[in-house]
């Protein structure tokens, strides 16, 4: 690090005492999020309000110093990592929680975990529906920057589906108002910032719509002898228009990884699961017609639990599954790819012959109510051959889910870790396009530099 920025550093820890901290490896966490790529940051600002996060981008904008903004750290894909040289910018303890029940709104600061709204909105009768297998532990800010999908994500849509408004303090140091915090929009600037992974405008705060909260109907475990079984049942209840709350997708290894991580519930050795949730009016005719389908498919073990705290162990299962197929290896890489959910039994299987061509434990699971996929990578030793299979296999993967008509990302961003593979998915004249956008927002580069585009 040169002098100069150096100097910069101690004139913010000066200016800011405690909330700015220099001896950065004391806090370890902060050099990485779940992709587990790692840079040490050389100074961490943990702004306590938005006047904050308007003195540090300014300072930062004048002294020509490159800002990370960082909420939990649980992207998968490095875009909180920090930069080298460059500022952390946390965003976690900006905490407002506002509910606003006639009117069916939260206010929010980006500090918020997911799971709090979630609770608070539930005393209230009322229900905030994207829900990442994160959701106690990320940020709102940061399912605002990646647009975070969830369990929910089929009948109730993801993070942008409820966004109403953003605030958030842009790169020439101005603070930006959208949605309900202006007096409206000409053009969408809410949509380009929902998503834009840090890369536009940190945002301070943000206003989500609400809605009632559902009856919620039975879950439903239904096991298969092969993953095409599982997924095929999937495209028939799409087809069916049938809508369940969710709809999760296992295969046999990564139900292998949850058994060995925690038993909060036995689950017999199968191909692939499928875990449901009906909700609403018709939650128990729903339900019927899902049991019928995953029979016709010739499910091989069903299981329909009404009790609430039973069922809760079952959906356990599934958001500690991040985690058990980590803690099954020494390295995990994750893909999220999606497809349509009718081209789900062409994905999963073509994953199972991925298992068997290469020397490699993969996994996969994800919604499949949304056509999503996380592919599981699994690194047991350090070893070059391991890495050349897993290169080869993901770029095979991503060339297979775009043949399907499907998508590099179903919602864990590109950061670092997919920069590389965009040109894949998106032709010159888009891409050109959407570095304009950054360009326009943020023409000297100043937040998060080097992540998204190559
Ligand atoms: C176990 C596990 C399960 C997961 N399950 C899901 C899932 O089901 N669905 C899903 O979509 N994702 C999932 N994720 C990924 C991750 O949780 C989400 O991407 C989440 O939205 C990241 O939130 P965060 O607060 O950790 O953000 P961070 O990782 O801290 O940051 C993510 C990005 O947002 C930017 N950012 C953060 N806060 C702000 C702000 N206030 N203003 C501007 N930019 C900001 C950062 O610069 C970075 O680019 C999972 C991750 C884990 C570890």
């Amino acid at each position: 690090m040169t002098a100069n920025r150096s100097a910069f550093f101690q004139s913010l820890a000066d200016k800011f005492g405690p909330k700015v901290i220099l001896n950065t490896a004391s806090l370890p966490d902060y050099a990485r999020d779940a992709s587990e790529i790692k840079v040490a940051p050389p100074a961490i600002f943990f702004a306590e309000d938005e006047n904050d996060v308007f003195e540090a981008v300014n300072l930062c904008r004048q002294a020509e110093v490159p800002i990370v903004f960082r909420g939990a750290g649980t992207g998968y894909t490095g875009g909180c990592v920090p930069v080298p040289d460059g500022l952390m910018l946390s965003l976690q303890h900006l905490k407002k929680l506002e509910i606003d029940v006639p009117g069916k709104r939260a206010y929010c600061g980006p500090g918020v975990i997911t799971i709090e709204l979630m609770k608070a909105a539930e005393k209230l009768e009322l229900f905030y529906p994207p829900d990442p297998a994160s959701y106690d532990e990320s940020t709102l800010g940061g399912n605002v920057a990646e647009c975070a999908g969830g369990l929910h994500c089929k009948k109730y849509g993801v993070t942008k589906d409820y966004v109403i408004g953003l605030k958030g303090v842009t790169a020439d140091g101005e603070i930006i108002k959208t949605g309900v915090y202006s007096n409206g929009d000409l053009f969408n600037l809410e949509g380009v910032l929902i998503g834009s992974e840090g890369m536009l405008a940190a945002i301070t705060e943000m206003a989500f719509r609400l809605i009632d909260l559902p009856q919620i109907g039975p879950t439903i475990l239904a096991a298969f002898d092969s993953p095409e079984l599982a997924a095929r049942t999937v495209a028939e209840i799409t087809r069916r228009g049938i809508v369940p709350a969710v709809m999760e997708y296992m295969d046999g290894d990564a139900i292998a990884c949850s058994m060995e991580y925690e038993k909060s519930v036995e689950i017999e050795a199968a191909a692939a699961i499928l875990l449901f949730e009906t909700s609403g009016n018709q939650a128990a005719r729903e339900a019927e017609e899902i049991e019928n389908i995953c029979r016709k498919n010739k499910s091989s073990f069903l299981k329909l639990e009404t009790n609430r705290d039973e069922a809760e162990k079952l959906w356990k299962i599934r958001r500690n599954l991040s985690k058990a197929v980590k803690a099954s290896a020494r390295e995990k890489i994750s893909e999220d790819v999606a497809v349509p959910p009718s081209k789900l039994p062409e994905l999963v299987n073509f994953v199972a012959q991925m298992t068997r061509e290469y020397p490699l434990r993969i996994n996969s699971y994800g919604h499949a109510g949304d056509g999503n996929l996380h592919v599981n990578f699994l690194v047991q030793q350090e070893d070059s051959d391991v890495k050349g299979f897993i290169d080869e296999g993901i770029r095979r993967l991503f060339q297979r889910t775009l043949e399907l008509g499907g998508t590099l990302t179903g919602e864990h961003g590109i950061g670092l870790t997919k920069k590389e593979f965009l040109p894949l998915e998106f032709d010159p004249p888009t891409l050109q396009w959407m570095k304009g956008i950054k360009t326009v927002f943020d023409p000297v580069n100043l937040f998060n530099p080097g992540k998204m585009f190559i």
